[in-house]
């Protein structure tokens, strides 16, 4: 019985001895020898499956996977050489990147896999950043990102086990709306959704986010606090923090109880005119709150192991799709 299959643009070698068929059943014809020395799954596959010859393509035997071509091209683009792009790509594309990582982990090619996750915890795996809104982080990071992408990062931590890319990642998604938090969205034909237990930690931290900034905004701008102790013109500087607290309360409120608490002060200077060492101590302030916010994102560090911790990704096509982190 011949099989229909349609050939992967740039993944197909006449000469090679395996064709890899992905649900879509998108062909990628490969070396079994290469795929053996990369991944002790395939070469446990090759050595024990009895591979249909009947099932086959041009004589070539077939194997039916149950991975996308989504991840399966970044892959095997990767193994063969056709395109390095770990190496080359100066500006990496996260799904490309998050593709590699899943099914490498999943096929045991830990080299591959630990240099993917390596490229990814370079830019997750920081302290959130400061003086810098997190969307402006990512935009000038190697990576291209979108913040919808955490989903996928939360679930590839929970697979892989690398929880140091959790804070960033948990606090991307504290940017996303509720919506797309609780019932996910859809990408390339997939819904990509957070499982519950880390739905609830995101509304948890994003509440505790905004209950800090708005704390945050208190201490920093409390002439009353410690300032007069200091101040060399309280008569002038009094008011000028006084002023500044009701032209936000009035002007910008949502600033008061944002999720951004990590940078939300950092650009909000008092204008007015005030005396040097109560700049300095707004500075001192600044820099003080900034820390204890950063402590505080790290409750999204001790991630709570669930029994369904991992993702899922429920193909809406049809295809016989196993669930899959994403
Ligand atoms: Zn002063």
């Amino acid at each position: 019985m011949s099989v229909s299959l349609e050939q992967s643009g740039d993944v197909w070698f006449p000469d090679g001895n395996i064709i890899l068929l992905s649900v879509e059943k998108i062909a990628f014809r490969v070396f079994k020898g290469f795929l053996a020395q990369h991944s002790p799954v395939f070469r446990d596959m090759f050595a024990i499956a009895q591979l249909d010859k009947a099932t086959a393509f041009d004589e070539c035997p077939v194997l039916l996977l149950s991975d996308s071509a989504f991840n399966l091209s970044p892959l095997l683009r990767l193994l063969t050489g056709v395109h390095d792009f770990l190496q080359t790509e100066k500006s990496l594309q996260f799904s490309g990147l998050a593709s590699v990582i899943l099914l490498s982990h999943k096929y045991q090619m830990e080299r591959i896999r630990d240099r993917a996750l390596q490229l990814l915890e370079d830019i997750m795996a920081v302290e959130p950043p400061q003086d810098q809104d997190v969307k402006e982080y990512l935009a000038f990071s190697s990576l291209s990102i979108m913040p919808e992408d955490a989903f996928a990062i939360v679930n590839l931590a929970s697979l892989t086990g690398r929880n140091s890319l959790l804070p960033m990642a948990f606090y991307m998604c504290c940017f996303l709306s509720p919506v797309t938090l609780i019932h996910g969205f859809i990408r390339s034909g997939f819904l990509c959704k957070l499982q519950p237990g880390d739905v609830v930690r995101c509304f948890s931290g994003k509440s505790q986010l905004a209950n800090a900034c708005a704390i945050s905004f208190l201490k920093i701008y409390d002439y009353n606090l410690d300032m007069q102790a200091v101040c060399s013109t309280p008569s002038k500087c009094r008011p000028s923090f006084h002023g500044h607290i009701r032209k936000i309360t009035k002007y910008s409120p949502k600033e008061i109880t944002s999720c951004n608490a990590l940078s939300a002060w950092a650009a909000c200077d008092i204008h007015e005119d005030i005396c040097d060492q109560c700049s300095l101590t707004l500075s001192d302030r600044v820099k003080a709150t900034h820390s204890e916010v950063e402590e505080f994102t790290q409750i999204f560090r001790a991630r709570h192991q669930m029994a369904d911790s991992k993702g899922s990704m429920t193909n809406i096509k049809g295809f016989a799709c196993p669930k899959f982190v994403f």
